[in-house]
């Protein structure tokens, strides 16, 4: 008997069922007509509400993949039971390793790449600039890939790195796509950050 057939079967099943519940993310904000009002990837982007509110939507995207991967995960449960096994199984294990992977942020795991605290901490960038406590005379802030900085004063306003945005990525769609199928949608230089800030450090 051919172990071949079943293992193509499995790896189907797994990369069906890997890509399916990542494209509402890859797919749905990168539109021309979603991003007229953001500076183009990867451009520094100004704050505004408008960026507020991308991140907010990106967060619900990503929440709404969750279940999305709930579709895989369904019809993997069913083709074990009267389809394909091998196929099935590829479409199980690969939902359920993301949506166990996506619980984790509950129990004290790797926060979401995107979370009503960043579209706070925006507003509150956001407010100081309105307020006595500004940087300088005219404060532009806008989110570089390390931190939100003021184009004006270059003063570091927020460290917060910069997530994937949902524009148009300068990569192309396919490679921007496999990017972020990398990344998640995290910064990408996140697992730099430590070692960056003890450079600065040494250098004050
Ligand atoms: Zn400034």
């Amino acid at each position: 008997m051919s172990l071949i057939a079943p293992i193509v079967y499995f790896a189907s099943g797994f990369l069906i069922s890997f890509l399916f519940p990542r494209l509402p993310i890859i797919m749905i904000t990168r539109g021309r007509g979603f991003n007229t009002a953001f500076s183009p990837h990867p451009e520094p982007i100004q704050l505004s509400p408008k960026l507020t509110q991308r991140v907010l939507h990106m967060r619900m995207i990503y929440w709404m993949c969750f279940f999305v991967a709930t579709i895989p995960l369904l019809f993997g449960f069913a083709s074990i039971k009267w389809g394909n096994a091998a196929f099935g199984f590829g479409l199980w294990i690969s939902s359920g390793w993301f949506i166990l992977s996506r619980l984790q942020s509950f129990t004290g795991g790797q926060k979401p790449p995107w979370t009503l605290n960043m579209a706070q901490r925006l507003q509150i960038v956001m407010d100081e600039i309105e307020s006595e406590s500004k940087c300088c005379n005219e404060p532009i802030p806008e989110w570089q890939v390390m931190a939100i900085k003021c184009k004006s004063c270059a003063k570091i306003l927020d460290e917060m790195p910069r997530p994937d945005l949902g524009r148009k990525r300068q990569d192309g769609f396919f490679l921007g796509g496999f990017r972020l199928l990398l990344t998640d949608g995290y910064p990408v230089i996140a697992a730099d950050l430590n070692g960056s800030e003890l450079i600065d450090d040494s250098e004050e």
